[in-house]
Parts: structure tokens; C-alpha cells; sequence
């Protein structure tokens, strides 16, 4: 029985390559969330379909249907310091400026003060699916889940683990490994049994990275993924600190750590990978893990660029993420437009006093289809749901963009942008304001 039909013209990548252009179409939602058909909107079938449902929303010619943003990384704790610190480097920005936040979590009140703000704004800019790093707290890490399931926001919710005596501060961290394992464990029970959690909100294993973990946590981690089935999710090869600890303290990269320690599985979010060579890349393909590319974050803290365009030839499943806050911006919609920045700067050089021919990496350039399909098929790809695109068996994770408005800089001229200029308008320029409807498995969530 379908419950829900959209009618209007939708934009969408089926592939790196591809922008598929919709017009005029009937999208038809059933009861579970799930599309049923997509019929153009002149056809029987549509009139059928709209004739019977309950609810029927009708877009105007300056607006366009779009998949909504799968955000593979987010930090929520560090929603009130977005924006600032970001002229330090990653371990000083940890130690002096994010864990002195994180720790206050311990303050459940605090907590669902900030999430009441975050997840909102993160749906309000089209974000339907967002991967979230909550803090070392089991109640602040409840209370997140409970946050995406009442403003109806599909997530996967993380309590960090973290008990390094060297890799964290005293004042905040696990008071061991087996501590640190069962409060993991503990947190994807509650997850999973939060009512009217299932099919929208689920727990992800969180060991924040190897600096911060020591190897009795990892591997006791990694068990828990193995019994639980729960995806996994963590910072891989990040930054010259970051990737300088691991192959200091082990002699050996880390992916090929993380496989070891069970942690590299079908699923696997593995955050940055700025310093991820092709042997790392093979090793993530096998084990059908993903990268959240973060590309504004890594332009602060990362010391080189994510090698985007050589990740997807060689069949590596790449999403996007904000990284709330080493990113300074809450959308996804911005990251297209980094992705497609930093993909530049790379292929061309950044230092002009070196001859053109030696200043970069050519051949690496992505376009913004490239970088929206990473947005949302490259996420769902990396996450194993059935979400990306609007298309029969998809979830309906959807959002409205509207071009024109008075107020915004978003505009279309008739007779000289098609589809294809609308589109890469609206990566670019659409904020929230130009977002009037959302959709999560149907669910409208954001209505302006
Ligand atoms: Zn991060």
C-alpha cells in the first residue's frame, strides 16, 4: 500500500560518472519507507498511484528531488566548537581543545542540549543518514540515538572507546581495556533495544584510533564486532602524527593494523585515509570496508590530500563526511565542493615555484558528480543500505531543493542552465534555507 507520492523532477548520480535526469516523475513510497515505483507523471500508473495514496506532494517547476546526504563523519560532541581551533595541528587540537568538550558529556543534561541542536541542523541541510563518533559516555551516547530516532534521522551512533595511558589524557578516557569493551558492548545493547530504533538508528563500534587505543582494547573490539555483527568505525591513516604512531609503534601501516586486530570488516568506516597507499587500498577492498573522505577537515589537519579519483579506480567505496568539527561546515553539499577542490590542488601542485610539470599529481581531478555520487551512493555503498538513490526498492531518504528564492544566491535562468547546470548549481550554492522538505524512509522530517 503505498502512503506517500512525489511528484516532480529528480537529479541523481547512478554512478561517479553519471548524472540521471528524471523529468517530471511520480516517485511512489510505501508504508515501509521504501519506494515502490517511479512512473512518469503523465502515465496511468502514476494517476493510479496518487489517486490512492494518503499523501500527495506535488513540486513546483523551480523545484528538484534529490537523494539525501549520507554523512559517513561526524563528531557530535564537537558541535559547539564548529568553526574554531583550526590553525592547530591534530594532536594539540585533540588534547588542548576537543577532549577538555568531550569530557563535559559526562553531563547528560549538556548532552541533549547540544544534540537537540545538532541533529536538526544536520537533517535541515539534507544530511538523512549521519555516522556519528559520540563520547566515551554510555548515557550521552544514548541519548544521541534517542535524539536521531525522535527528529527521525537514520544513524549509526558510536560510544569512542579509548584507554591509552600515553594516546589520551588521564581525565578522559576508559579506566582499562575490559572496561572499555563492555561499555562498548553495553552501549550496542541499549542501542539496538531503544524503541522505535529499528530500521533507523543502530550502534557502531567506536575505538576513536590506534594512538588512542591500546592493543587489549583493539583486539577486544574487534571480538565484539565479530559477535555482534555491529559495523565498525574509526580514523585510518590520517595524518603524518597520526600515521607516524602507528607504523612507529608497530612497524606495519594502519589498515593492514587494524586488520589485524579485527577491526577492517565488510562495512568498516575508516575516516580520512589521506596516507593510504595502494597496498592499503587492496586491503580495504577485500575486507568490502569504505573511506570517509572529509576533504575540508583534511585540509586542516591532514597533511595531504585523499587521493579520490585513484581510491575509485581501483574499487575502493569512498563516501563523504563532514567531520564535524575538524570540518568547519555542518552540510554535505559544501564537501562536494571541497571534493572537488582539494581533487584540483592535487592534480595541479600547490607550490608555483616548481615547474607545472612536477608541481602535482595529474589525473586527479573529480567533478561534482563524482563528488555527490560519494555523497550518497559512494555512503550507502560503504554503510551496505539500501539508500543513494531514488529508485524501486530504495529507501525514500529524500530531500527538496528550491531554486530562485528571493533571499538566496541559488539561481536558474531559463533558456541558458539545462538540467546539468541546475544541478551543479545546486551542489555548489543550495543551503538550508533553498531545502523546504526532507524525507527519512518517508517520514517527512524538515518542512519549511
Ligand atoms: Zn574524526
Amino acid at each position: 500500500m503505498s502512503s506517500l507520492v512525489v511528484v516532480g523532477t529528480v537529479l541523481q548520480t547512478p554512478t561517479p560518472r553519471t548524472l540521471a535526469v528524471s523529468s517530471d516523475v511520480a516517485v511512489v513510497v510505501g508504508d515501509d519507507g521504501v519506494i515502490e515505483a517511479v512512473h512518469p507523471a503523465a502515465s496511468m500508473e502514476a494517476k493510479d498511484a496518487w489517486a490512492a495514496a494518503p499523501r500527495v506532494q506535488r513540486l513546483n517547476a523551480h523545484e528538484r528531488l534529490l537523494p539525501g546526504l549520507i554523512d559517513l563523519h561526524v563528531h557530535a560532541p564537537q558541535w559547539p566548537q564548529l568553526g574554531t581551533g583550526l590553525d592547530l595541528g591534530l594532536e594539540k587540537w585533540l588534547f588542548d581543545y576537543t577532549f577538555p568538550l568531550e569530557v563535559r558529556y559526562a553531563d547528560a543534561g549538556f548532552a541533549l542540549e547540544v544534540w537537540d541542536r545538532l541533529v536538526p541542523t544536520l537533517l535541515r541541510h539534507g544530511t538523512t543518514t549521519a555516522v556519528y563518533f559520540s563520547s566515551i559516555h554510555e548515557e550521552a551516547t544514548r541519548l544521541l540515538a534517542a535524539t536521531c530516532v525522535r527528529h527521525g534521522q537514520r544513524a549509526f551512533v558510536g560510544r569512542v572507546a579509548m584507554d591509552h595511558p600515553e594516546g589520551t589524557p588521564r581525565w578522559y578516557r576508559d579506566v582499562d581495556a575490559k572496561a572499555g569493551v563492555a561499555a562498548s558492548a553495553a552501549s550496542i545493547e541499549t542501542i539496538a533495544g531503544l524503541p522505535g530504533a529499528r530500521g533507523l538508528v543502530a550502534p557502531i563500534i567506536t575505538p576513536r584510533f590506534i594512538p588512542t587505543c591500546t592493543d587489549e582494547l583493539l583486539s577486544g573490539l574487534g571480538e565484539l564486532a565479530a559477535s555482534t555483527g555491529a559495523l565498525v568505525q574509526t580514523h585510518c591513516s590520517e595524518s603524518d602524527w597520526e600515521h607516524g604512531h602507528v607504523l612507529e609503534r608497530f612497524g606495519r601501516r594502519d589498515a593492514w593494523m587494524l586488520q589485524q586486530f579485527g577491526l577492517m570488516r565488510r562495512g568498516t568506516v575508516l575516516a580520512h585515509g589521506n596516507l593510504l597507499d595502494d597496498g592499503d587500498f587492496g586491503v580495504i577492498r577485500s575486507a568490502a570496508a569504505g573511506v570517509a573522505h572529509c576533504p575540508l577537515s583534511n585540509s586542516y589537519f591532514s597533511n595531504a590530500v585523499f587521493p579520490l579519483r585513484r581510491a575509485l579506480q581501483q574499487g575502493v567505496a569512498v563516501g563523504l563526511g563532514s567531520d564535524v568539527a575538524g570540518g568547519a561546515h555542518p552540510g554535505l553539499l559544501p564537501q562536494c565542493g571541497h571534493a572537488v577542490t582539494v581533487s584540483r590542488m592535487l592534480e595541479d601542485g600547490v607550490d608555483g615555484s616548481r615547474g607545472a610539470a612536477e608541481r602535482g599529481v595529474p589525473g586527479s581531478r573529480v567533478d561534482v558528480v563524482t563528488a555527490f555520487h560519494a555523497a550518497t551512493v559512494g555512503g550507502a555503498s560503504v554503510l551496505g543500505i539500501p539508500a543513494g538513490l531514488l529508485a524501486p526498492g530504495k529507501l525514500f531518504d529524500a530531500f527538496v531543493v528550491r531554486t530562485n528564492d528571493r533571499e538566496s544566491g541559488l539561481h536558474v535562468y531559463e533558456g541558458l542552465d539545462d538540467e546539468a547546470r541546475i544541478f551543479e548549481k545546486i551542489v555548489r550554492l543550495a543551503a538550508p534555507s533553498d531545502i523546504p522538505a526532507v524525507w527519512v524512509g518517508g517520514r517527512r522530517v524538515v518542512t519549511r
